[in-house]
């Protein structure tokens, strides 16, 4: 067998550990009953394994905890933003930073910079923090991704891509002056954190300089897209994952992250700019004073960027990586040998199901992958969230509810948190409930906030 065929083991060991407890069946009962059976008001100690988001969730190394003992807490020039400089400097070859508390305060200085009243925003797909930060400065987001995107079954490599034509065809039918900037998501996080191609990312950026539009990177997960880049696009095996990094961000002209992803903290974003943009940066620089905090620090402690600028780099390890897109990606095909149908093929962070087709009883109007979330915590004491109806809300004219194509239920792994025995109990879980699953009933609103209603929403049975 050689060197190749060995099974995953990860590639570190455990230091420190936290305990975690499941609570029997009937507490877990009465916990889900108290919140009105809606698993994102459950206490974070009624949870087995937490599967809720892989933001801010990871575990950080020995390095990194290293580093928070060498925090710099000075107002002005802390030391450690000078140390994260240097890493953004040489991870994504970007000269001007600026550190902000996370991705969402990035966006809230950088795009009230970049669109005008009613202009467009097209993008792959946006994340909801990012659309909501482009409408609240005025802006429309538009969601260019390929077709493939929508077809759970389709094992396209790269469902991140943007539809070239569609972008085109979008720039010329409203004119450039109506488009404020072209913003390209790596991973595609709502699209099921489905990679972009550098093929894609070079065409993208030939249509910004056709149009003389400024193109963002959102690379909450630069460094997963860069491995599924290694990994399946022709001619990019014998690059480095640093190399491809490199080669995404110098064709862009900035970018926002969330470092509570591939930073590996707990919290923590940037705002990086690529030469040139010189000026903008400074813009930014005087906005981020009163929105997030001095410029050298940005709503973080200085043992926050230590951490982050540690991540940084610990994050292109390609062993580190194998590991983490292996954990996900073998979770995902134990349950296609469950028989439970999932998104294809299995995304970076998370695996989602496909609650509409596995419980094809349930109507959707019954939100059936949100009747699923409350069974599998019931079954299993496994937190999940829903990514369907229930987070689609009303239409804001007629006050129906919106009835999205796709109704699943993400699986969300963190980072060096749970190791694989963690993900066969979540497994044996989905086995449990298939024995139950024709039994399953859907939900209904017993409360409905006006806003955001997935968070704070109630739930009875149908
Ligand atoms: C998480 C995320 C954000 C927002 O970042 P926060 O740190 O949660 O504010 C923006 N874009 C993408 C793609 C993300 O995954």
């Amino acid at each position: 067998m050689g060197e190749s065929n060995w099974p995953q083991a990860e590639p570190y060991r455990i230091k420190v550990v936290e305990p975690i407890r499941r609570l029997s069946r009937s507490e877990r009962e009465q916990a889900l009953d108290r919140a009105g059976l809606n698993p994102f008001l459950l206490k974070s100690d009624e949870v087995f394994i937490d599967l809720l988001t892989d933001s801010g969730t990871g575990a950080m190394s020995d390095n990194q905890w290293a580093g928070m003992m060498v925090g710099d807490e000075s107002y002005a020039g802390s030391r450690n933003y000078y140390n994260l400089e240097k890493a953004v400097r040489d991870i994504f070859g970007y000269p001007f930073f600026l550190p902000t508390h996370q991705g969402r305060g990035a966006e809230n200085v950088l795009f009230p910079l970049l669109i005008e009243k009613n202009k467009y925003v097209p993008g792959n797909m946006h994340f909801d923090t990012t659309k909501a930060h482009i409408e609240m400065a005025g802006g429309r987001g538009v969601n260019l991704v390929r077709q493939e995107a929508y077809d759970l079954n389709s094992e396209y490599p790269f469902k991140g891509d943007m539809d070239i034509e569609a972008l085109v065809n979008f720039i010329e039918e409203k004119g450039k002056e109506q488009i404020s900037f072209i913003l390209m998501t790596i991973t595609c996080n709502s699209g099921g954190g489905q990679p972009v191609s550098l093929g894609n990312m070079q065409k993208v950026r030939e249509i910004a300089n056709k149009y003389a539009l400024p193109l963002f990177l959102d690379a909450a997960r630069f460094s997963e897209n860069a491995y599924f880049v290694k990994k399946r696009e022709q001619g990019q095996a014998e690059k480095s994952i640093g190399e491809i990094i490199r080669e995404f961000f110098c064709l862009a002209d900035g970018c926002t992250i969330s470092a509570k992803k591939d930073g590996l903290v707990n919290i923590g974003g940037l705002l990086a700019f690529a030469e040139g943009q010189e000026e903008l940066f400074q813009q930014a620089r005087e906005r981020l004073v009163p929105l997030e905090g001095f410029v050298t620090y940005g709503g973080l402690a200085g043992r926050d960027m230590e951490a982050m600028a540690r991540g940084l780099y610990e994050v292109q390890e390609e062993a580190y990586l194998a590991q983490r897109v292996g954990q996900v990606e073998r979770l995902g095909k134990k349950l296609i040998a469950a028989g439970v149908p999932i998104q294809k093929p299995v995304g970076g962070h998370a695996v989602f199901v496909d609650g509409k087709t596995w419980l094809s009883h349930i109507p959707q109007e019954q939100f059936p992958s949100q009747a699923l979330s409350i069974e599998l915590y019931l079954e299993s004491g496994v937190r999940a969230v829903e990514v369907g109806t229930i987070l689609a809300g009303r239409h804001p004219e007629t006050g129906e509810n919106i009835m999205p194509d796709l109704d699943l239920l993400r699986l969300t792994v963190p980072r060096r948190t749970y190791t694989d025995n963690h993900m066969d109990f979540v497994v044996e879980a989905f086995r449990r409930l298939d024995a139950r699953r024709e039994k399953i009933k859907g939900v209904r609103f017993a409360y409905e906030p006006k806003i955001l209603r997935h968070f704070t929403a109630r739930f009875a049975r149908a």
